[in-house]
């Protein structure tokens, strides 16, 4: 792979806290969310397990890699990697589950919700096959742990509770370690905040507590204090600037989003990782080529979100008056001049995904300015709206109704036998990239052209002799081997089917495994 088409390649995963609910049973009250995630969380590793070949090991991810030991709290018990330092664990975080899957994802409980972490992917389409896999997933936990529980277990692909919760939706970009970061907060702002009339799932209720009524376009934009910062749970920042690259440090940076919604709909997942992706790649290239810093991000978050007419000026430091859609058209048209001078470096199917993208993109600004409602196939958020109004027609309800609040929930239901997106599907009312085939398939099946392929391979086949696992490594306990063996994927780009496919088919056990890797 040349050394051009790999800055152009660009390495992403979503990452998706759902919400969680149980009904019935013996008392509404009896377990706090965090245990309820973790039977959620068990109850599909169980559940996989229980379906033997193909159905994807599962294994804890608790390693410390300094003293190639599992990691520890002060106690003495074993941990969760991706949890706090063991000496910040609390009671209530031990012995939280945290799995790799088959597919190369992470499931574990964060922050007393339930997260799918898709494995790695380098295409926008290949970033909602995975992400749709994680519903799956929850889905089918969610019915597991129903069964085992004996109450109903609700998952909700969603960002609020509607009383004053957020939780969060993080698309992870691998970025040059070159980009100045500065760069990155000013120009890709203002993207955040315009996006959001595409990207946005929608929602019922204004403010953290839903304190007024009325719809909002994002779930998430009241929810963010700052415009750039560190946290993810306190004064959220619209720019993260959390920096675990999970690679190689000097190289790359991991950009975490932190500002999306969750998607139900494929083609706003598909928009929103695609255009995104290839923004930071104008942005990288030094190409935006203006200052596009928006006057007042955080209240300008807001603004767009409790926009529906779309006709809201955001003014800009230059002091140029423009709405978010034409700041996204602006940012559509840097790219697709910027994608025209690498067009040669592209792969063939990267180059057609483009041109599907910078399509869509145009088609979808287009409509957003004529009529809205012509989306309401392809957007959350119109979608939605559409659906709340239908029933404030037929039914005469008030946004303070608590059947629209309601509605809002049950959109987001992953449970394809509940779920409202699910029966706009089902109506063939909502269209699709995928079919359901492809996406059971990722359920258990891992990408083919990044380290998730090794990772996801190695823990349907050799699941039982593996100890840990993580984004950047996979270690083994080899039979007859006295040292634990640890096999490093600091590159993300490395370990694909073309790779280690063969090798993987070919060998029986870890054994051959490690014979064929000359360790
Ligand atoms: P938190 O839940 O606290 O936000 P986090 O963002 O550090 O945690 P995970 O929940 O483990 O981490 O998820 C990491 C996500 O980043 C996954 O979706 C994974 O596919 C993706 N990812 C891992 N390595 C890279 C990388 N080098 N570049 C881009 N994305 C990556
Ligand atoms: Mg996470
Ligand atoms: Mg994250």
């Amino acid at each position: 792979m040349s050394q051009q088409v790999s800055k152009l390649v660009r390495v992403m995963g979503i990452e998706t806290e759902y919400g969680i609910s149980a009904l019935g049973g013996r008392g509404e009250d009896d377990l706090h969310p965090m245990q309820l995630s973790n039977h959620v969380v068990k109850a599909y590793g169980a559940a996989v397990e229980g379906a033997g070949s193909g159905g994807g090991g599962t294994r804890p991810a608790g390693w410390d890699y300094e003293t190639e030991t599992p990691l520890r709290d002060s106690r003495g018990y074993e941990v969760s990697r991706g949890q706090a330092h063991p000496d910040q664990l609390t009671d209530a975080d031990l012995g939280m589950a945290n799995l790799i899957l088959s597919n190369g994802a992470r499931l574990y409980v964060d922050h007393a919700h339930p997260e799918y972490s898709g494995p790695e992917v380098t295409g926008a389409l290949d970033a909602v096959r995975f992400d749709k896999a994680g519903d799956a997933i929850m889905a089918l936990a969610a019915q597991r742990a129903s069964v085992s529980l004996g109450r109903s277990v609700r998952l909700y692909k969603n960002n609020t509770d509607g009383k004053g919760a957020s939780y969060g939706t993080h698309e992870n970009y691998l970025l040059d370690r070159a980009t100045p970061f500065d760069r990155v907060v000013t120009q890709f702002s203002a993207f955040l905040i315009s996006r959001q009339v595409i990207t946005g799932a929608g929602r019922v209720g204004l403010g953290q507590n839903s304190q007024q009524p009325g719809f909002q376009i994002s779930q998430r934009a009241d929810f963010f204090e700052a415009e750039v910062g560190l946290e993810t749970t306190l004064n959220r920042p619209i720019i993260n600037t959390r920096d675990e690259p999970h690679a190689d440090a000097t190289r790359h940076r991991r950009l975490h989003v932190i500002t999306g919604d969750a998607n139900l709909s494929e083609v706003s997942t598909y928009l929103k990782v695609a255009t995104a992706s290839w923004v930071l790649r104008v942005i990288e290239a030094g190409q935006l080529g203006r200052d596009v810093r928006v006057e007042g991000p955080v209240s300008a978050m807001r603004a767009v979100s409790h926009d529906l007419g779309l006709s809201r000026l955001l003014t800009l430091h230059d002091g140029t008056r423009l709405t978010a859609l034409d700041l996204q058209e602006l940012y559509l048209e840097r790219c697709r001049g910027f994608a025209d001078t690498v067009s040669a470096d592209l792969g063939e199917s990267a180059w057609l995904e483009a041109k599907d993208v910078f399509a869509r993109w145009q088609d979808t600004i287009d409509a957003l300015r004529e009529d809205p409602f012509r989306l309401a196939d392809q957007l959350d958020w119109v979608a939605k709206l559409k659906l709340m109004d239908s029933y404030r027609e037929r039914d005469g309800l008030g946004w303070d109704s608590p059947k629209l609040a309601l509605i809002d929930l049950q959109y987001a239901d992953v449970d394809p036998r509940r779920g409202l997106y699910h029966a706009l599907v089902a109506k063939g009312r909502m269209q699709r990239l995928l079919t359901d085939d492809e996406v059971e398939r990722a359920r258990t099946t891992p990408p083919e052209d990044t380290r998730a392929y090794f990772r996801g391979r190695v823990m349907e086949k050799y699941g039982a002799d593996v100890v840990a696992a993580s984004w950047d490594s996979v270690i083994f306990d080899v039979p007859g081997r006295p040292a634990l063996q640890r096999v490093p994927l600091l590159d993300p780009l490395r370990g694909g089917r073309e790779q280690v496919g063969a090798m993987l088919d070919e060998c029986a056990d870890v054994t051959a495994l490690f014979a064929a890797l000359g360790r």
